[in-house]
């Protein structure tokens, strides 16, 4: 431990511990901070008052295209997207700053949380590695998350083509709607 500065170690619990209160997931604390995973289960107890889910994260890259998911999946890309790009915020902090900005948009327009912070650190990961990609739909030229197999030049989205065999998801579509133009617009005051 010696030579090991207490600020920079300070700085890891303070990210960890919000890591934790977002929602991340044990194998996600351990990618993200240098803290030793003894530690890091004693910290996760002490915040939440439980141990950590164990097991395996079961996510694969189909979740991201289910129609409501590739909603809310596309909505935090382009946030992650406009983040990196117009900001130096890089990396964990800029997943964070962009789950952030995420909820605020949810809760704004009342949705329902369906991206968990796990899935969103999980999905960054699967654009970085290029299993999925963003393209523009034809129609509203919005940005949405695609299987990097799939992209094709015509692609249109699931708000232009809502699906016809459920019966609440023009509202559900509507309320999207309103999330993607009501994050576009706050976004332009990052
Ligand atoms: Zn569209």
């Amino acid at each position: 431990m010696k030579g090991k500065s207490i600020l920079s170690e300070g700085k890891q619990i303070q990210l960890a511990t919000e890591l934790v209160r977002l929602g991340a997931r044990l194998q996600v604390l351990e990618a993200s901070t240098t803290l030793s995973r003894e530690r890091l289960v004693k910290l996760y107890k002490e915040v939440k008052g439980a141990s950590p889910p164990k097991g395996m994260l079961p996510y694969s890259e189909d979740w991201f295209t289910g129609w409501q998911p590739n909603m809310h999946s596309s909505l935090f890309i382009n946030i992650y997207n406009y983040i990196t790009r117009y900001t130096k915020v890089r990396d964990i902090d800029a997943i964070i700053k962009s789950y952030q900005l995420y909820l605020e948009h949810i809760e704004a327009n009342r949705l329902q949380r369906i991206l968990s912070f796990t899935r969103a650190w999980t999905l960054v990961r699967f654009v970085e590695s290029k299993v999925l990609s963003v393209t523009s739909c034809v129609k509203c030229t919005g940005n949405f998350l695609v299987h990097s197999l799939d992209i094709q030049s015509n692609h249109v989205c699931g708000l232009c083509h809502v699906p016809s065999r459920a019966g609440k998801t023009k509202r559900v579509a509507q309320e999207a709607r309103a999330a993607q133009e009501a994050g576009a617009g706050e976004l332009c005051v990052i």
